[in-house]
């Protein structure tokens, strides 16, 4: 990986920890789904507030390391407004980008989310960054309530 999109890994995840996005509860929440990483420790609610198929509100709230807070908190401001099926399918996306080689066209079209990709450089952090994207896609599939481990 190129020492710009390191740092850049580095700074826009160290930005997301230390100010997560849409960090609260939602109590009128649709969906709310509980994620566990049993490798790291890391744990997460998920809130979405569905308006029809669209996702009118999202947050979350819990503990991890800062991979896992900047994840959650990136994917809560892409997908504020989104429709429930291209979250699903950004779902797809983010997570080839964690597990495959993607050409710099795909990379390319993940916009922000791209600089996730620098955490393929340490691979026991993978299911760090892909919680809160596994909690995402059981929340979208799944009733009301649900919840989710990537073990
Ligand atoms: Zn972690």
């Amino acid at each position: 990986m190129m020492n710009g999109l390191r740092e850049l890994y580095q700074e826009v995840i160290m930005d997301h920890k230390r100010h997560p996005r849409n960090f609260r509860v939602i109590p009128d929440a649709d969906r709310t789904v509980a994620g566990h990483n049993p490798l790291c420790g890391d744990e997460l609610t998920l809130y979405l507030k569905l308006d029809g198929l669209c996702i009118a509100d999202v947050s979350f709230e819990g503990s991890g390391c800062a991979i896992s807070v900047a994840s959650a908190s990136m994917l809560t401001e892409r997908i504020k407004g989104m429709r429930l099926e291209d979250a699903n399918q950004l779902f797809t996306q983010v997570h080839a980008l964690l597990t495959e080689e993607l050409s710099e066209a795909e990379i390319a079209t993940l916009g922000k989310l791209a600089v996730l990709a620098g955490v393929r450089q340490f691979p026991n952090r993978v299911k760090c960054a892909s919680l809160s994207w596994h909690t995402l896609k059981a929340a979208i599939d799944a009733p009301a309530r649900a919840s989710v481990s990537t073990e």
